[in-house]
């Protein structure tokens, strides 16, 4: 298991969607591993593959003491909306209000194959719907009405890691310091 690093806001694979997977194989199961380190050294309640430059549809999670992972979501939204702040590991330091509805049901596969159901309400539901925005080159900014999107853009291009995944081009970039988003980057 290897701890990799975390692409920011700025890299191409974070605007990409993502493929599914074909192949419930020994890769599988590594890059499920390395999302969990990678997650857990953060720290973070969330990533998604294409955080750490893999385009494929697979994210893991860490909320409320319980470790999980999907592969190929689908999700299912209440119509209840939840109110509340929300982090990204690609954009480090920061968190907005981020609207997301308050119940997600995620259909999707283990990495060994098997058909899972993952219900969850508040953070599970947000991070489900987070990491699956992901996996479609969907970022949380992209949730946000236009005036908060807005406010939320200054604050990123005034941040010191801004700019710095575009003057690397696709090369991974390591972290700046911990990620501190307040236990709610995903
Ligand atoms: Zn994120």
């Amino acid at each position: 298991m290897t701890v990799q690093p975390i692409r920011l806001f700025g890299d191409p694979v974070l605007v990409t969607p993502a493929s599914p997977v074909v192949d419930f194989d020994k890769e599988l199961r590594q890059l499920v591993a390395d999302l969990t380190e990678t997650m857990k050294a953060a720290p973070g309640a969330g990533l998604a593959a294409p955080q750490i430059g893999v385009p494929l549809r697979v994210f893991v999670w860490y909320v409320d003491d319980e470790i999980g992972h999907l592969v190929n979501p689908s999700l299912d939204l209440s119509d209840e909306m939840q109110e509340g702040e929300e982090g990204c590991l690609s954009f480090p330091n920061l968190v907005f209000e981020t609207p997301r509805a308050f119940r997600a049901v995620a259909k999707g596969f283990n990495m060994h194959g098997d058909a899972v159901v993952i219900e969850g309400t508040q953070l599970l539901a947000r991070c489900l719907q987070h990491e699956t925005d992901h996996l479609n080159g969907v970022l949380f900014i992209d949730r946000m009405d236009t005036e908060s999107r807005k406010l939320a853009m200054k604050e990123i291009r005034e941040s010191e890691w801004f700019g710095t995944a575009i003057e690397q081009g696709s090369k991974p970039v390591v972290k700046v310091s911990p990620h501190n988003t307040f236990g709610l980057g995903i």
